[in-house]
């Protein structure tokens, strides 16, 4: 029985509040604070109608340290689930270093000025941590989060060594938007509009933006174009398991997606260098994003599926062998669900499941983890019970 502190009440927020509402027997209490309070409470009378529970809100400006060291002090929970913005996590941990309490969130810190993916801010807390006896758990959603313990998991059961990853990500779903963005805009067109980067050899290859891609037939979906994007957790990935010759991630887009935004960025929209405009300065990209849906809001009228997952090859038994391991995620269940399209769920679900792996104690240690650092059988077991039903198929080699 615990009380955990959720900040950011966004569409990832709303999920997580919800899946921790349904597990009582762990999640006691719940506190959700955000920037914009009247979202919070918009997320707790949809939760009071759905799972009848009672959870606190509470206004929090959470890049202000002392601000959420006085929430933490006041409510007093065991752990702070990060689900605001990825230039939130360096203040959440400072807080959480400075009130003893532990820390988790789904999406590596963002300096605001410079679009760089990269563990080294979080992983420099390291000691810290360590020495304040208390756990910080790094990117516990979906990518990053389920495809590193997938790839934990493959590695314990399937193979004696790995050798290839493929990280795919598809999202087959419809919103009936001309264009929008599945997680927040200014931080999902940031991801995406850098160069492209894998693994290969012991080394970093860089490729322009959106250049290289293949079809892949995703299982439930069918055959997408897949692009060759950097993605945060192949930098953890290569850390943490051991001999691998390459590793890369790939997304799905759709032309009409891929059109919209050849445009926003060739007029300049997608740029996060601020501009005058009547006086003010205006960054585009923070302006596109007041132009675009919600991502909170595509959930009514989602039809269609995700499929996640990861492509692992290697040997086993002294025998090549390549498995897909993955999960299928439906647009309208996880609106029925908890009123949130399967992106916001598939990020969601995980964070509640590692937040319940520490509490529960499945999951410990006084440092910052990375997810395949940690046992993924616990996870996996949860997965399906929770909402993320997965599937192995052996592949030809
Ligand atoms: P949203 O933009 O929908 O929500 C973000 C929320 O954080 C908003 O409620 C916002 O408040 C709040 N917020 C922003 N700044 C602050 C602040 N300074 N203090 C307190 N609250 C703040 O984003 P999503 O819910 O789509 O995404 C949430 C997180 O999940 C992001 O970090 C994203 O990168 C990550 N993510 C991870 C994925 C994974 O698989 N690992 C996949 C998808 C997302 P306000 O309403 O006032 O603006």
């Amino acid at each position: 029985m615990s009380k955990v502190l959720i900040v950011g009440a966004g569409g990832v927020g709303g999920v997580v509040a919800h899946k921790c509402a349904q597990v009582p027997e762990v999640f006691s209490e719940i506190l959700l604070a955000s920037r914009t309070v009247a979202r919070c409470e918009a997320i707790r009378d949809a939760v009071r109608e759905r799972t009848g529970r009672e959870i606190g809100v509470a206004g929090l400006d959470a890049d202000q340290v002392d601000q959420t060291v006085a929430l933490i002090r006041k409510f007093q929970p065991e752990l702070v689930i990060n689900v605001a913005l990825p230039y939130q996590d360096l203040a959440i941990m400072d807080a959480c270093l400075e009130t003893g309490v532990a820390y988790l969130d789904t999406a590596n810190y963002e300096p605001p000025d410079t679009p760089r993916f990269e563990y080294k801010w979080q992983w420099a807390y390291q000691e810290r941590f360590k020495t304040a006896g208390l756990m910080a758990l790094l990117g516990s959603g979906f990518d990053p989060g389920v495809t590193n313990v997938f790839c934990a998991y493959a590695a314990r059961k399937y193979f004696d060594e790995i050798h290839y990853i493929d990280i795919l990500d598809c999202n087959a779903g419809d919103h009936g938007h001309p264009f929008a963005t599945n997680f927040n805009p200014e931080i999902n067109i940031r991801e995406i509009t850098q160069p492209g980067r894998y693994w290969e050899d012991g080394e970093w290859k860089e490729i322009p933006a959106m250049s290289e891609s293949m079809m892949w037939d995703y299982p439930e979906i069918g055959p997408r174009n897949s692009f060759l994007l950097y993605h945060e957790e192949l930098e953890s990935l290569v850390k943490n398991i051991h001999g691998l010759r390459r590793i890369r991630f790939f997304m799905t887009f759709g032309e009409q997606y891929l059109t919209h935004l050849r445009v926003l960025q060739n007029v300049g929209m997608t740029s996060i260098e601020p501009v005058m405009y009547e006086g003010h300065e205006v960054v585009p990209l923070k302006f596109l994003k007041q132009l675009l849906p919600d991502p909170g809001s595509l959930g009514e009228n989602y039809k269609g599926k995700t499929n996640i997952g990861c492509v692992v090859s290697g040997i086993h038994n002294g025998s090549p062998r390549k498995i897909y391991i993955y999960n299928v995620c439906d647009h309208e269940e996880t609106y029925r669900e908890v009123g949130a399209q399967a992106v916001s769920y598939t990020t969601g679900v995980p964070a509640m499941i590692g937040a319940k792996m520490m509490l529960e104690g499945k999951w410990s240690g006084a440092g910052v983890f990375n997810m395949e650092e940690l046992d993924p059988e616990p996870f996996m077991e949860d997965l399906n019970r929770y909402g993320l039903p997965w599937k192995i198929l052996e592949l030809e080699v």
